[in-house]
């Protein structure tokens, strides 16, 4: 059974890296008709920022990921809230310390400290606590049975930490980085539950996957240094057999390929990072979200989904459907993953106009009714058909497309320098007095009298089109001119030819 499970910490707004993680993990689920999970992990207590969660789940369920059991949904294993689960973690560090592979810690912070600046001092760049400093620390390793029972009795606060070997390869056998070996000489003893009652992270996880019977743990590659101490934990718990298959996601790089990305790029470069709005609770803070950027969900998904993955064939679209028919882990690259906006930019676009001419004149409609600007249906399709190739967000079918409901304020003088001369003048003084005078217009009557005009005086159309379209729109480019002047009309054409002449 493959059951994957999404295990964000509500710690801030839910990142794009992590809807990718998301996506994946779904990706692998419905492949095999498995289980897809989504399982909070807040036991981090300081960190906890009000409704992050909420926002977790609005995220997930507009990029179109169904989450099968877990947050928000339920299921056999709840509560799927780690702060929810303290007394089982408890119970297994307590086993963990019968055993012999945890042990009690009652140094306080300035004791930590006071071996640190020790270790420093004697040339130790990382101080640890490990195997060989634990010997010197109060804990009950060093004290006696007596003692430890009396401070435990005395509610001295304590942790739990591992008992890491001083001697011992731990290996695993990642998905996508195959073989991965790390001395236990390089792993500290980590806390495994904190003097506040909470466990941390990796016991947490570990327990927890355990629990669920989770099959395979897709997440980010910055956990991969944590997998070797999973790995022991594992061991120790008696749960080798169980232990889930990883998956160590690509980074996620910068555009320009130097570095992970962060939030900061994102925001220099002017791209969203998020999949939805954000205001920080703490800072007020506004961040903008993919879905406020007017990206589809089905084109972020279709560009998340080549972040780390390809298909090996040259066909960039996909539809959800057709991702959880092709995707497979093994198609997964080591090299970090490029943050490609202009990529997303170019999903966004084929995706739009992927759609049908009805769905788009919505997107219009609803950008003029901000505006107060009335427009029949037929003329806002008649816009999404001169449009729809030229837009990259519902947005741009008003904000470029301004110029068919309002007349040009200013003309582009670099345009206007190059194109609007004398012969330009000569031909738009007669044509607007040609179509002045027209009984029936639309683009075809519109090009045609252009053309007899233009015969007339000896000017080809080419010399005087750019100008045309000046007076037009007040730019030098843009959708099919005689369309243009279908949409606006007659009485505006003129109108707007007289205007430019003056
Ligand atoms: N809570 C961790 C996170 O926020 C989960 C890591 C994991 O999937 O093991 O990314």
């Amino acid at each position: 059974d493959v059951r994957v499970r999404f295990a964000p910490s509500p710690t801030g707004a839910l990142h794009i890296g992590g809807v990718r993680t998301a996506l994946y993990n779904y990706l692998l689920a419905r492949q095999n008709n498995g289980t897809m999970i989504l399982r909070i992990e807040d036991t981090d207590q300081t960190r906890f920022v009000p409704g992050a969660e909420e926002y977790i789940l609005k995220s997930l369920a507009w990029v179109g990921i169904k989450i099968d059991e877990g947050m928000g949904v339920g299921g056999p294993h709840a509560p799927y809230r780690q702060s929810e689960r303290k007394p089982m973690y408890m119970e297994h560090a307590l086993r963990l310390i019968q055993e012999g592979n945890a042990y009690y810690a009652f140094d306080t912070e300035q004791e930590l400290e006071a071996m640190r600046e020790r270790l420093k001092a004697g040339g130790v760049d990382l101080p640890q606590y490990n195997s060989i400093t634990r010997t010197q620390m109060r804990n009950s390793l060093t004290l006696s049975e007596d003692e430890v029972k009396a401070l435990l009795q005395a509610n001295t606060p304590y942790v739990i930490r591992l008992k890491v070997p001083r001697k011992e390869e731990v290996r695993l056998n990642d998905m996508i980085r195959g073989w991965v070996m790390v001395h236990s000489s390089q792993i500290d003893d980590k806390v495994l539950m904190k003097s506040d009652g909470m466990p941390t992270y990796h016991l947490a996880n570990v327990v927890d996957d355990y629990l669920m019977k989770i099959s395979h743990v897709i997440r980010g590659e910055e956990w991969l240094p944590s997998a070797p101490l999973h790995v022991l934990l594992y061991k120790y718990l008696g749960w080798e057999k169980e232990m889930p298959q990883f998956a160590h996601l690509p980074l996620l790089l910068k555009p320009t390929g130097d570095g992970k990305l962060s939030k900061r790029d994102a925001d220099q470069m002017g791209f969203p990072i998020f999949p939805l709005d954000w205001v920080d609770p703490n800072t007020n803070e506004k961040a903008s979200g993919f879905r406020e950027s007017g990206y589809l969900p089905d084109a972020l998904v279709n560009f998340l989904a080549f972040l780390g993955w390809n298909p090996g064939t040259t066909q960039e679209l996909f539809s959800m459907d057709e991702l959880i028919k092709e995707f497979s882990v093994e198609r997964i690259g080591k090299a970090g993953a490029k943050f490609d906006i202009q990529k997303a930019k170019w999903f966004n676009q084929q995706y739009l106009r992927a759609k049908p001419d009805e769905a788009l004149t919505e997107y219009l409609l609803a950008s003029l009714a901000k505006e107060n600007i009335a427009c029949t249906k037929e003329k806002a399709l008649k816009i999404v058909s001169i449009m729809k190739e030229r837009v990259t967000f519902p947005k741009d079918f008003w904000e470029q497309g301004k110029f068919l409901f309002q007349a040009p304020a200013t003309f582009d003088e670099s345009v206007a320098a190059k194109k609007w001369n004398d012969e330009a003048v000569k031909v738009l003084t007669a044509y607007k007095e040609e179509v002045t005078k027209l009984a029936q217009f639309d683009a075809a009557i519109a090009k045609a009298t252009l053309e007899q005009v233009a015969a007339s005086l000896g000017v080809g159309t080419g010399k005087i089109l750019q100008a045309l379209r000046l007076s037009i729109t007040g730019a030098g480019g843009g959708p099919d001119l005689m369309m243009i002047m279908e949409i606006i009309g007659k009485e505006e054409v003129v109108k707007r030819i007289g205007f430019a002449l003056e």
